[in-house]
């Protein structure tokens, strides 16, 4: 398999060739087919894996090709990461691969000022990357909206759950529409995540490396 094989629109393939993203490995060939048809994914992987690319390429794919005439102020992906460090690895893997589509991409992790942040939310973000308490702060006082988001990811959710932000992550999931595609990562299955992925896949294709 080769990314051109995916259709990727032309500036995700520059990129991907610039990044030296050749081939694309297991996980991303597991997918990438299945987010692109707008499926939701269940995928078993560890950091490493390639698994960033593997749920941001096809967002970006989509939205690239659904271009909104006016250049809206909702939010259309969610991306929930369990640290700080992996929600920055995944901003800048959508930046990278979405430099060309004029997306604008917005981290939300604490331990920052939250003024940077509710400044750029203001000015609109079409994807938003963070964790789950400044998210959630940030939604409580109305300067993040996610209601009309039409993408969601979990990223790593077994650290999700050893860090406690199992409850966090269910408050964060009922403001989201029910008409979405998510996916959910994480490198093991135990039950309470298996019993969480039920609560927010719909009919999820399983993909395991
Ligand atoms: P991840 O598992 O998403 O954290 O990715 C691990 C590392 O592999 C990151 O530095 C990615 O940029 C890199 N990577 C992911 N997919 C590919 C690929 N198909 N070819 C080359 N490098 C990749």
């Amino acid at each position: 398999t080769t990314f051109e094989a995916f259709g990727f629109a032309t500036p995700i393939l520059a990129a991907l060739k610039h990044a030296g993203f050749i081939k694309p490995t297991p996980i991303q060939a597991g997918a990438i087919p299945h987010g692109l048809a707008r499926k939701d994914v269940l995928g078993l992987a560890q950091t490493g894996t390639g698994k960033t690319a593997a749920f941001a390429l096809p967002i970006l794919q989509v939205m690239a090709g659904h271009k909104l005439h006016n250049r809206r102020f909702s939010t259309r992906a969610l991306i929930l990461a369990p640290t700080r460090e992996l929600a920055v690895q995944i901003e800048q893997e959508f930046k990278k691969f979405g430099a060309g589509l004029g997306l604008r991409v917005v981290l939300i992790v604490g331990g920052v000022g939250r003024s940077g942040q509710v400044t750029r939310l203001s000015r609109g973000a079409d994807i938003v990357v963070g964790c789950p308490g400044r998210v959630l702060d940030l939604m409580n006082t109305k300067e993040l909206i996610i209601d009309q988001c039409e993408f969601f990811v979990l990223d790593e959710a077994d650290r999700m759950l050893d860090l406690g932000f199992f409850p966090d992550i269910r408050k964060i999931v009922t403001h989201l529409p029910t008409r979405r595609q998510s996916a959910l990562f994480s490198a093991t299955m135990p039950a309470e995540i298996s019993k969480l992925a039920e609560g927010l896949l719909r009919d999820p294709v399983r993909v395991t490396v």
